[in-house]
């Protein structure tokens, strides 16, 4: 039985990575040294790291204008690193379009005076809300791309005149994205780049000029872009396996096949969902995510059910975020067209045998 994982993140790796993963780590009979077991800054690893950084640099389309950081500390650390490194002494304005978007602002409300200039919060995360005015000493708009626990996307950045910060996690390198225009954005690599442990922070950098000189050394963003993100060890692995996906998002035919691909594997799914009374996706058609398609039952008490058979017919990673319950399927790059089909048909018969 083929397996397809929905999990929302940490989440399945391509299936050529698993296999080039695979060899990289099989032990010869000479022990010879892993890409994990030698020095970063050796001549083996520096051209791992050379080549990530060009590949990245390809896929997002950003030249010299731009940044392109390899952090720890997930995207729950920038939350914290963007306020104070680009808001000291003005205002981060915020649209906030779910649950990682709230948390975002929580954090960026401890550190500098952050305001709300757009919450869908009162409809239930269901749409985009309008923006309001932005705060004459904004200094920024922070968005959340892809809502991955709301299934609510922006199809294209907000229009704002100031610079935007975006939370990429869930969509990043999923479909052609105009990056050379944003002022910032961020994405774990755990939903479309591989593994945790990495984060993809890209920086446009005349706002570099803002950061004020009293932050910790790590935790501003000069440190990482002045020493090629090696300020210390990097976490090597993660590195390694975002290459493998770089490398084979490119062998698909890049941001273009890819996302077309994905359209093709969402529209399928929502097609499946609107054409039953059995199954529901509340959110605007305009807002829905591509990425990560929440949705319920009309019997609730059947969810479990779902879930279970489901999982015990090779699909795991379908049950909902626990703050939302219900039922999520996330189609990140590396889900294969043939998995929607077979989730799509597995939800025919849940529902002939339990409608
Ligand atoms: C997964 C996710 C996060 C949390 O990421 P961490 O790497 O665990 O900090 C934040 N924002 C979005 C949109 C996410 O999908």
């Amino acid at each position: 039985m083929t397996i397809h994982n929905f999990s929302a993140g940490p989440s399945a790796l391509p299936r050529p990575v698993r296999e080039n993963l695979a060899e990289t780590f099989a032990l010869d009979d000479e022990f010879t040294p892993s890409v994990v077991e030698i020095s970063h800054r050796g001549k083996g690893f520096m051209a791992i790291a050379e080549r990530l950084q060009a590949g990245l640099r390809r896929l997002m389309g950003v030249g010299d204008a731009h940044e392109v950081l390899l952090l720890q500390g997930g995207a729950h650390l920038q939350f914290a690193m963007l306020p104070m490194n680009f808001a000291r002494g003005r205002t981060a304005a915020f649209s906030i379009t779910g649950h990682w978007g709230e948390k975002a602002f929580a954090e960026s409300a401890r550190i500098v005076e952050s305001r709300l200039v757009a919450s869908g919060v009162d409809e239930g995360y269901q749409d985009l809300p309008e923006l309001g005015h932005l705060p004459a000493d904004a200094a920024y708009l922070h968005y959340t791309g892809n809502e991955t626990i709301h299934g609510v996307q922006y199809a294209e950045p907000p229009a704002a005149a100031v610079p935007l910060a975006a939370d990429l996690s869930s969509e990043f390198l999923s479909r052609p994205y105009p990056y050379a225009d944003l002022g910032m954005m961020y994405a774990g690599a755990q939903k479309n780049l591989g593994v945790a442990g990495l984060t993809v922070v890209l920086v446009r950098r005349d706002l570099l000029e803002r950061i004020p000189d009293d932050l910790p050394t790590f935790l501003d963003y000069r440190t990482w872009a002045n020493s090629d993100s090696m300020k210390n060890t990097p976490c090597t692995f993660a590195w390694y396996v975002a290459l493998e996906v770089v490398d084979w998002i490119e062998s698909l035919g890049g941001l273009e096949a890819v996302g077309k691909r994905n359209r093709d594997k969402a529209d399928r799914l929502y097609g499946a969902i609107d054409a039953s009374e059995f199954y529901a996706n509340r959110v605007h058609p305009d807002a829905r995510s591509i990425m990560n398609v929440p949705f319920v039952l009309a019997d609730d008490s059947l969810t479990m059910r779902f879930v279970e058979q489901a999982e015990a017919e090779g699909m795991p990673g379908l049950k909902g975020h626990r703050a939302v319950g219900g039922l999520r399927a996330s189609l990140y790059n590396a889900i294969e067209p043939d998995a929607v089909t077979a989730l799509v048909d597995f939800m025919r018969e849940f529902e002939r045998r339990h409608g």
